[in-house]
């Protein structure tokens, strides 16, 4: 009989473990806190009947650029739609940057700095798949592809010092850059967000910002459909509080965070990584709306209208200023808005003529503020009008996301840890295989670990290859 493997939580990672598993020829056993599949891929009526909401990720770059859901073709098990525009940004004065997903054209409607930008993102955009290979797969090893990792750092380093502004005159292409590096939450200019936003803006000119038609869910049942053709299973509902409850299995593998590896591991942790963990700094939060829209926000710039992700907060200095706001604990007046209406590009999420849309600001961790309020008053000043389509609205504060969504966000830190340049070297120990605890037969492979947070399934890619090859087994192949 083939070895019993309990893999922990339902998020991308681990189902993108448990497949890899499955498919290895053992018997797999996901367990999942929540009486659903899908952890931060997960989509659910929230607002009305009909309306169809992601709890957490929305849009998916990574659909397209990760190794794993390259092998796993996941753009032929689902519908993705990818919009012309991948994202907006409106500007005071009724400026805005157009984040088309041809550079050509984006660099075109910035205007005198559009020379600037192209010149800057045209080089990573050529070279996209090379330099998503080094971001996503071998942060820690020697690269295969020297010149586009050359070319990448080398404009991170521009972009994530105070050089930042050195190509540009007018504030549309800084505030569009920053728009991007600000999905990750923290102080700019740093490297860490100026790396990961980099590689946002490249894919945005690149393949694309996909939605799944459907929701994020789409992404998750395709994981689980796999794993059940496998001879895998998910059980929802079962929250795992300690490794003895998993002493029946002969290896686990865990999709939870940093903290929770402590909690779970108590003593069988050893002291040197059990304080390696408690070092492990959390970073700091999103406060999110969801609401049932009567119809699309009413954007004033019509091009605005195309774009499912639109980022507010102003200007790249009224945007770092908001994310000093919040490093320092306090929550910024007008915070960095991130707003995803799906709807636009999927008319499947609601009923005909209805929209749905999300919408999180950065806050501290833990912030028990709502945004609600906050966010109608600063889509309505790019949209007037849009107040009077809210239909309902569902809030998710900071404070509320381990409980209503994944017990990996805490405090609403979605990142599953702070992101800085230390923590991508050292997720959550520095090592190369992170994936493998010092606890026999135990694995981690979630955003804690290296390549960090984002639906792309690579932590536990990596962590059920690390386990399989400690039990002389190949990697299987992971294609339709
Ligand atoms: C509001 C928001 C918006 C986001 N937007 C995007 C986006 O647009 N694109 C993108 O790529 N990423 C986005 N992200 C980030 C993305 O969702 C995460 O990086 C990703 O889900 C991490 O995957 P994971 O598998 O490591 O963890 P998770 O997705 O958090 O899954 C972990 C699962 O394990 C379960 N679990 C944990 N502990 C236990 C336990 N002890 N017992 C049983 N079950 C347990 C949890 O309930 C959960 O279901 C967003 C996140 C948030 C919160």
């Amino acid at each position: 009989m083939s070895d019993r493997v309990a893999v922990v939580g339902s998020g991308p990672n681990g189902l993108a473990a448990a497949v890899t598993l499955a498919r290895a020829g053992l018997q797999v056993e996901v367990l999942e806190r929540n009486d659903w599949v899908g952890g931060g891929a997960a989509t659910r009526e929230i607002t009305l009947p009909g309306f169809k909401h992601d709890l957490a990720s929305a849009v998916h770059p990574m659909a397209l650029a990760s190794p794993f859901f390259q092998a796993f073709e996941l753009s032929r098990r689902i519908d993705l739609v990818v919009p012309q525009v991948s994202f907006g940004h409106p500007l005071p004065g009724g400026r805005s940057g157009h984040g088309y997903r041809d550079l050509d054209r984006a660099a075109d409607a910035i205007g005198r700095d559009g020379k600037a930008y192209r010149s800057l993102l045209k080089p990573v955009v050529d070279r996209i798949d090379a330099i998503g290979e080094f971001t996503v797969d071998t942060l820690l090893r020697v690269p295969k592809h020297p010149i586009g990792t050359a070319i990448y750092g080398e404009r991170a380093l521009e972009l994530g010092t105070p050089l930042w502004g050195i190509r540009f005159r007018e504030e549309i292409a800084p505030a569009m850059l920053i728009g991007c590096a600000a999905h990750t939450i923290g102080r700019h200019p740093r490297l860490s967000m100026a790396g990961a936003g980099l590689m946002l803006s490249a894919t945005a000119h690149a393949a694309g910002w996909p939605v799944p038609v459907g929701g994020s869910q789409a992404i998750a049942d395709a994981l689980v459909a796999d794993l059940e053709g496998h001879g895998g299973r998910v059980r929802t509902g079962v929250e795992v509080t300690s490794l003895a409850e998993l002493d029946g299995y002969d290896a686990t593998l865990l999709d939870v965070s940093a903290p929770a590896l402590l909690r779970l591991g108590g003593d069988r942790l050893p002291d040197k990584y059990a304080a390696a963990l408690r070092r492990f700094k959390h970073g700091n939060g999103v406060s999110k709306v969801d609401m049932a829209l009567d119809g699309p926000i009413p954007w004033t710039d019509p091009v605005l209208r195309e774009a499912p992700t639109l980022h507010l907060g102003g200007t790249r200095e009224q945007i770092a200023a908001a994310e000093r706001e919040v490093s320092r604990g306090r929550i910024p007046e007008r915070p960095y808005l991130l707003v995803v209406q799906p709807s636009v590009a999927d008319a499947s999420r609601a009923p005909d003529g209805k929209h749905v849309l999300w919408a999180y600001g950065h806050v501290p961790y833990g912030s028990d503020v709502h945004i609600t309020q906050t966010a109608i008053t600063m889509i309505e000043q790019h949209a007037p009008g849009f107040r009077d389509l809210v239909l309902a609205s569902t809030a998710t504060r900071a404070v509320d996301f381990e409980h209503t969504v994944s017990a990996n966000f805490a405090g609403g830190d979605f990142s599953s840890g702070a992101v800085t340049m230390a923590q991508m070297l050292k997720r959550p120990v520095v090592s190369p295989t992170p994936w493998r605890t010092p606890v026999k037969g135990v694995y981690l492979g979630s955003g804690a670990t290296t390549p960090g947070p984002s639906v792309h399934g690579m932590a536990g890619w990596h962590a059920a290859r690390t386990l399989l090859a400690d039990r002389g087994l190949s990697a299987p192949d992971l294609g339709l």
